[in-house]
């Protein structure tokens, strides 16, 4: 029997942004005793870096706004192939979740007459991101923090002990969800990052939000944390992850210097009046309105600068496009040779605002570009080039509680969950989305917690813990001893491997060629990861953190490659130059992933062959009520002529 430090929970969270924090104040307030998991600091997640704000129609700035339009507007965004159910949810929600931020104590900038203010953002129809300048993320984190002290603050008062019902084991890093024999979720095993120490938290119910993909890839504005740990752990745990094919490539990233290369530079920019030119000064996004955008977007360059002062009568300027096809005119532009020095296009607020409303609108990326570049936006261009910032793919769940699709008592919210964004997401619907579907895995997870008798709580098999152990040992030789070291791989080498060919291979414009190139790629990364090997203890050991990161890192980009393979059409984030158009019969398709051996125990996860199987699936068709909020005439550019009729 394995020595691992063990507690019981009701449920655990694994993640503590927005959709973490947000499932667990759920779970503590339906009764439950909930432990929040996170592996950095608490408050440091990724969920603090979001900047322009979260998107809800409460219709502060233009009352036209409801949650059909933001329905619509997501639909759309994700060109059509979006969970419409989960769409559904959220659009009606939204607006709830942020005056329930309010009510929390979160202060978000005002209209003149006192509303919570709302800014432009791309897809978007009408003015729809509540906002706390460019820092909403750190509002929103700051909130629920303060929503969870308020929580321990009252079972200090019940039970003499703040943490008894809700507790955070901050820098600590799962790495496998725990089972019982009839396949029900038992726990999570994990390790603390400072000391090293393994540890089981057994709970009958456990909920990811674990976040994105983004450093599989060279050039991401997502942070260390981001390594696909949830999706993997969804994987191995038998769940099925939906379209892994879509990840988002954002347009505006910082290109220079190169150390901070893919820094986000937020779309508040474009929203708030910033224009994207070419080396030759042209605003080039005119010549990029694909058709099924034609008739929303203004046609000169005077209509989509009337726009702002007067959106009734005029149709948004077309940096105001989705992102996909931001970031693809941006590609465009460079490969035809009118990039900037360093790569980019030059994106300029400074002759659009005074210096003064540039200060306060945007004092983030004021302050970023003067210390990083030294650049004074306030009074020339920012260069800016595409940057990997989001995953539209993730975990197959059910729309309305969550729950991971196969895998009894687990659940999945945020980032890592799949479907609510289709191919491409809005700007703003992540924030939006992370407190929907937060709170309904929160819930729910509660339920089907308390819904268990006590004597019925599945426990985790000890075989499981000392595989889960043994997998985590591996990198210090304990399997192969001295001889393994030997031949010892550098888990550094392998990352910077993996990262140049993700994005030369599988990045923003995709080829057949290259991305069974990319495939073959992986398996050889993946057999010399099993003998990536590290010196030294388990004390903060970052080499050892990076080996075991790997194994999730090349398990989901195996599923990206094998669903953009697969894909042969161009949609939303996924672009095929040899298949550059959107094909109807597609969008009827969902790509899912599951482990080819699904009995896969950690001892034989790194077989030398592919170990995902993808499978297409049909999508459900469209509730008539919604397909209504459409024009025919719209429906006929994306929904095949059988389903037009039927
Ligand atoms: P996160 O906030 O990333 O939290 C993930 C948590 O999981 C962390 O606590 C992490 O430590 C933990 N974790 C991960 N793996 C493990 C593991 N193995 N064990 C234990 N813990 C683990 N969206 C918007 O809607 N509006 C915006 O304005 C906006 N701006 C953005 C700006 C930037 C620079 C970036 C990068 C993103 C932005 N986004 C924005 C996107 C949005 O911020 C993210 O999609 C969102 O915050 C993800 O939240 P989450 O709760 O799913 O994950």
């Amino acid at each position: 029997m394995p020595q691992v430090d063990t507690q019981s929970w009701d449920v655990v969270v694994v993640g503590a942004g927005g959709a973490g924090l947000r499932a667990a104040i759920e779970a503590r307030e339906q009764g439950m005793r909930c432990a929040v998991i996170c592996k950095s600091l608490f408050g440091k997640a990724h969920t603090v870096m979001a900047e322009g704000g979260i998107a809800a129609s409460m219709g502060n700035v233009n009352q036209r706004d409801n949650w059909q339009v933001h329905f619509r507007d997501t639909m759309r965004g994700g060109k059509f192939l979006n969970n419409w159910r989960m769409a559904e949810l959220h659009a009606q929600e939204a607006p709830d979740r942020v005056w329930e931020l309010e009510a929390w104590g979160a202060v978000f900038d005002r209209t003149a007459s006192g509303l919570i203010s709302q800014r432009n953002f791309g897809g978007h129809e009408y003015p729809r991101l509540a906002h706390v300048g460019d820092r909403t993320g750190l509002e929103l984190i700051r909130t629920l923090q303060q929503k969870i002290v308020s929580l321990q603050q009252e079972d200090e008062e019940e039970y003499g002990d703040h943490e008894a019902r809700l507790k955070v084991f901050q820098e600590c890093t799962v790495t496998r969800v725990l089972k019982t024999a009839g396949d029900r979720v038992a726990g999570v095993f994990g390790y603390e990052r400072e000391s090293g120490r393994f540890f089981v938290i057994e709970a009958p119910a456990v909920v990811l939000a674990t976040g994105g993909i983004g450093k599989s890839f060279k050039v991401t504005s997502n942070s260390w944390e981001y390594t696909g740990d949830g999706h993997a752990l969804a994987l191995l745990a038998g769940a099925r992850l939906v379209n892994m094919e879509f990840v988002q490539f954002h347009p505006t990233g910082m290109v220079w210097p190169p150390s901070v290369k893919g820094i986000l530079v937020t779309e508040s920019v474009r929203g708030d009046g910033g224009v994207l030119r070419n080396s030759e000064g042209k605003r080039f996004m005119f010549d990029y309105i694909p058709d099924v955008f034609r008739e929303k977007y203004a046609e000169s360059e005077d209509e989509g600068d009337r726009w702002y002062t007067d959106p009734d009568h005029n149709r948004r300027p077309p940096e105001l496009l989705p992102r996909d096809e931001v970031a693809r005119a941006i590609n465009a532009e460079v490969k035809a040779g009118r990039g900037s020095p360093h790569g980019g296009v030059f994106l300029d607020v400074s002759t659009r605002m005074p210096a003064e409303e540039i200060r306060r609108k945007l004092p983030s990326m004021h302050h970023q570009f003067k210390e990083l570049a030294d650049v004074d936006i306030t009074a020339e261009p920012m260069e800016v080039g595409p940057t990997c910032h989001y995953v539209m793919g993730g975990v197959e769940v059910d729309p309305d509680t969550a729950a991971a699709a196969g895998v009894p008592g687990l659940f999945a919210a945020g980032e890592v969950a799949g479907g609510m964004h289709g191919s491409n997401r809005l700007g703003g619907n992540s924030l939006s989305d992370l407190l929907v579907f937060g709170r309904r895995a929160g819930l729910y997870a509660a339920r089907y917690a308390a819904a268990l008798e006590a004597a019925a709580r599945p426990a985790a098999s000890p075989a499981d813990i000392e595989l889960a152990e043994a997998e985590a040992l591996r990198p210090f030789g304990a399997e192969g001893g001295a001889e393994s070291r030997g031949a010892a791989e550098n888990p550094y080498t392998l990352h910077q491997e993996l990262q140049q060919s993700m994005s030369d291979l599988v990045g923003i414009i995709r080829k057949e060629g290259e991305m069974q190139q990319a495939l073959r790629g992986l398996a050889g990364l993946r057999a010399r990861a099993r003998r990536a090997g590290v010196e030294g203890h388990r004390q903060f050991n970052p080499g050892w953190h990076l080996a075991l990161d790997l194994r999730n890192m090349l398990l989901v980009s195996e599923c990206v490659a094998r669903a953009a393979l697969e894909r042969t059409e161009s949609r939303g984030g996924h672009t095929r130059d040899d298949h550059p158009a959107m094909d109807r019969q597609w969008r009827r398709v969902n790509l899912v992933c599951r482990l080819a051996d699904e009995s896969a125990e950690p001892a034989v996860t790194d077989s030398a062959l592919g170990l995902v199987r993808l499978e297409r699936r049909e999508t459900p068709p469209l509730r008539a009520d919604l397909l209504a909020l459409f024009e025919k005439e719209e429906l006929a550019k994306y929904l095949t002529d059988e389903e037009l009729t039927s």
